[in-house]
């Protein structure tokens, strides 16, 4: 198993900014992961200051350590918001060991009552999302409320910019239906779902999330669905480097099972709206192309 840890940039930044007397503090909001600190971006800029620990597309989040930046990070900030459901249980650790009265954590797992054991990949459910900028909206007007109209304005913006993709969702599951689809990883699940898909090969998924070797049974089926085409697309997790996930790449390319490229932490650059319609778009393309 092998295991990274990163330093965070933005964090570091922030972790060394001196906390001078004559200079007013900003609101700092800790993300765990970039997608949530997006949407905090997307609520509280420029009245906040946000960083985010895990935001590198290249990388595992589920390999994480944090470095001691990210604990002084944790120990400056108002507002704290990570995922939970054992995806990130490195927070849990670093803010027992640094508790401060004056900062409010959002467990995004807790909000949407999942934990450890469920499919972690909350934020690839819009309700979800929209759960947490609701919270983090609170949490806001708490510790800043003379900005209260503001924060509320740009809540209502950014849950009104869920709704097209809540509609493509809609459109696509009216199309798609039913159809078998498999994946690499469970980071898609809770997309496929709503998209009213079949998953095939989920155990296999848990096991390339959990860092295991899948059983051989679960290998197999996995190749045969690919080689018989019983699944219309493949989503291939691009962040987890597992030797027999990138094997099924290969086989699916073979049998011209198309793949569609899906990512774990949202691509720098862009918007988790903009990051959820790619994907979405992407997909749709491929269950075209995969019924002609
Ligand atoms: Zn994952």
């Amino acid at each position: 198993m092998r295991k990274i840890v990163w330093l965070a940039v933005a964090v570091t930044a922030l972790a060394a900014r001196p906390l001078g007397a004559q200079t007013p503090v900003p609101l700092t909001i800790v993300a765990a992961e970039n997608f949530y600190g997006d949407i905090a971006t997307q609520l509280a800029a420029p009245d906040a200051k946000v960083s985010s620990v895990l935001s590198n597309p290249d990388e595992d989040p589920h390999m994480f350590e944090a470095s001691p930046s990210v604990a002084r990070a944790l120990s400056a900030a108002r507002i704290v918001i990570y995922n939970g459901a054992d995806y990130d249980p490195w927070m849990d650790k670093l803010l027992g060991a640094a508790r401060s009265a004056n900062r409010q954590a959002i467990v995004v797992a807790d909000l949407v009552h999942k934990q450890a054991g469920d499919n972690p990949h909350l934020w690839y459910d819009t309700a979800t999302v929209a759960a947490a900028a609701k919270a983090l909206s609170a949490a806001l007007v708490a510790a800043d409320p003379a900005r209260m109209a503001l924060y509320d304005r740009r809540l209502g913006v950014f849950l009104a910019s869920l709704q097209p993709i809540d509609a493509k969702v809609a459109a696509m599951r009216a199309t798609y239906y039913g159809m078998s689809v498999t994946a690499t990883e469970p980071v898609f699940g809770y997309m496929a779902a709503a998209l009213g898909l079949t998953m095939r090969n989920e155990r296999f998924q848990l096991a390339v999330m959990n860092d295991t070797e899948p059983a051989a049974s679960d290998i197999v089926a996995f190749e045969s669905d690919l080689r018989h085409r019983r699944v219309r697309v493949m989503l291939y997790s691009s962040q987890a480097t597992d030797n027999s996930a990138k094997r099924l790449l290969r086989i699916a390319e073979q049998a011209n099972v198309p793949v569609v490229g899906i990512t774990e932490t949202e691509p720098p650059g862009q918007t988790y709206q903009a990051w959820m319609t790619g994907e979405l778009d992407a997909l749709a393309a491929a269950l075209a192309k995969a019924g002609s």
